[in-house]
């Protein structure tokens, strides 16, 4: 949760929508890392907690993604 949902166009496949939150990396080297060693472990789910998620396109994951109604304005501003 955190950021809300908001609607967005996705400049790689052109899907128009909500936005999902998507996270790198992946749950396994996280756990992996906390079984292992524990301080690269907290580093890892600090690093995916924040710099590590993002709003992005749930079509294609992509984050190249821009407000549906920014890019409505920009549409509009190009036809007139
Ligand atoms: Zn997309």
């Amino acid at each position: 949760m955190g950021l809300l949902s908001r609607e967005i166009h996705c400049t790689t496949c052109n899907f128009e929508g909500n936005a999902k939150t998507i996270h790198k990396g992946s749950l396994a080297v996280e756990i992996a890392l906390w079984l292992c060693f524990l301080a690269p472990g907290f580093i890892y789910t600090i690093w995916r907690m924040t710099a590590g998620k993002y709003s992005g396109c749930p079509q294609c994951k992509s984050e190249r993604v821009v407000d549906l109604k920014k890019w409505n304005e920009r549409a509009s501003n190009r036809a007139a």
